[in-house]
Parts: C-alpha cells; structure tokens; sequence
C-alpha cells in the first residue's frame, strides 16, 4: 500500500496520528512524519486516518 500526504494541505492537527499511530506521527517539530509504504495489516487504520483528516490531505494509492 502507498500512502501520500499532501503537505500543501496539511496543517498538522495530528488526527491522523491518533488514527494509525504505528503509521502517522508528529515530529519533535510538530510536523507531520508517516510511513509512506505500510503494511497491508495497516489499511483499515490508514482509511480512518484519511477518514478523519479535516483537510482531506492523506490519500492511498492501492497498487
Ligand atoms: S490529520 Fe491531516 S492535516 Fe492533520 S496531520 Fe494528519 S494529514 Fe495533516
């Protein structure tokens, strides 16, 4: 599974974080660090992420 943020869109409210931590985490700088190819164990928690995520900045690329 690929996974991309769109940093132009995200504004680091860390939803996504609370939502798949093993895949999205803040940063000691309050930015937004994640695993751009997770596991497939991963999915259902990376839907939510991008589910959850206010400005709709996560996005999964299935192939
Ligand atoms: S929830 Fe969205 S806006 Fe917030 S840190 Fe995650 S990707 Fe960025």
């Amino acid at each position: 599974m690929d996974v991309r943020v769109d940093y132009g869109m995200c504004q680091d409210h860390g939803q996504c974080a609370i939502a798949a931590p093993k895949v999205f985490q803040m940063g000691d700088d309050g930015k937004l660090v994640y695993d751009k190819h997770p596991e497939d164990s991963q999915r259902d928690e990376v839907e939510e992420a991008a589910d959850v995520c206010p400005v709709q900045a996560i996005f999964l690329d299935e192939s």
